[in-house]
């Protein structure tokens, strides 16, 4: 290990403050003449102590920096996950397809959810897992998705508002607002962040018809991964722009379909929005469309397979939280012979892996 890293990672109380937990010098303090004078391992408190010559400004002979030795074998195996994931192998995602889901127990009280931490900790795993749960037994009021979101993390509010409505209004811009059929896809995939987690309560479900379709885009993705690796790499390479492009709100992003994580070997996120995708641009010479196009139907094709679309109609009173970077979703088309109204919220993923981390902590 190198001398200024041992040094950096340095936790004794004048390195980093033991009430705000913050860093009181700088790496770019360290002098690049730093030397370890002497280590010494004390085995029972499986620490390791550094004398240094040449330390940072400030600090004296008598500094002594002691590392837990847990520590330093975590950092050794440390993977770069840039997100600081959760270690532990539980936590890969189980892709699914409609049996698998139909079998996972995914349903939980709204009671239970609400009030107990083990509860909501088992429901956080099983999202990390499957990337999707519900509620059941949610009162029918118009503030419980923001209850429900707030007991993981702040909502995300975006310029849908801080919750927002799914119900059938004519002369809407967004397809979402009339009772067509919804092919699968993912929110605002046009933003630079877009929202990780999507509740969507149900108020009102008295219109016929209008169940909702749900599918493991991993599940698709890492299928075509095995077996077509032309495909894959035009999946995780080509851009692919999503906009959103009305007077008061212009925005858009392109991304790979399929994002890897630090490792490159763990899907991180799939980004697949048909009704919102811009023309292609060209990003660079000599690029071509056919391979991306070879290989985004092949996902539709997989997606749309009759055994790996989880279809269920929300009864009023149910509540789903996904993940929107992994988990399509999409409607079936309804009469609009009676009320229907959905309520959703989006929370971000980085309150959604802090929740786990307390949850898991206590
Ligand atoms: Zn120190």
């Amino acid at each position: 290990l190198d001398p200024a890293w041992l040094r950096d990672a340095c936790r004794c109380p004048r390195c980093v403050d033991p009430y705000s937990g913050q860093k009181t010098f700088d790496t770019g303090d360290i002098p690049a003449g730093l030397r370890c004078r002497r280590a010494q391992g004390a085995g029972g408190a499986g620490t390791v102590t550094l004398e240094w010559e040449n330390d940072v400004p400030g600090f004296g002979e008598d500094h002594r920096t002691e590392l837990p030795i847990v520590e330093l074998r975590t950092a050794l195996r440390e993977n770069g996950d840039p997100r600081g994931g959760i270690p532990r192998r539980a936590d890969r995602p189980a892709h699914w397809d409609k049996d698998e889901l139909l079998k996972s127990d995914l349903w939980h009280s709204y009671e239970g959810y609400m009030s107990d931490d083990g509860a909501l900790l088992k429901l956080l795993a099983q999202l990390q897992r499957y990337g999707i749960v519900f509620l059941k037994d949610v009162p029918p009021s118009a503030d419980a998705v923001s209850d429900i979101a707030t007991r993981i993390g702040p909502l995300k509010e975006t310029f849908y508002g801080r919750t927002w409505d799914v119900k059938s209004i004519p002369k809407a811009e967004n397809v979402a607002y009339t009772s067509q059929y919804l092919g699968f896809h993912m929110d605002l995939l046009y933003f630079i962040q877009p929202p990780f987690l999507q509740l969507l309560h149900t108020l009102k479900a008295e219109a016929t018809g209008g169940a909702s379709i749900f599918a493991d885009s991993f599940r698709a993705v890492n299928s075509i991964r095995r077996s077509k690796h032309a495909l894959w790499l035009a999946l995780n390479t080509v851009p692919v722009k999503h906009h959103y492009d009305h007077e008061n709100h212009k925005y858009e992003h392109s991304r790979p379909t399929v994002e890897l994580d630090g490792r490159a070997r763990d899907i991180a996120y799939v980004n697949y929005s048909p009704p919102f995708q811009a023309p292609f641009v060209r990003a660079k010479p000599g690029w071509n469309l056919a391979s991306y196009h070879a290989a985004i139907a092949e996902f539709k094709r997989i997606i749309e397979l009759e055994h790996n679309r989880f279809e269920y109609r929300m009864q009023e009173g149910d509540c789903v939280i996904f993940n929107n970077r992994r988990v399509l979703h999409g409607r079936a088309a309804f009469k609009e012979d009676g009320e229907r109204w959905l309520r959703g919220a989006y929370v971000d993923e980085d309150d959604f892996i802090s929740k786990r981390k307390v949850l898991m902590a206590k």
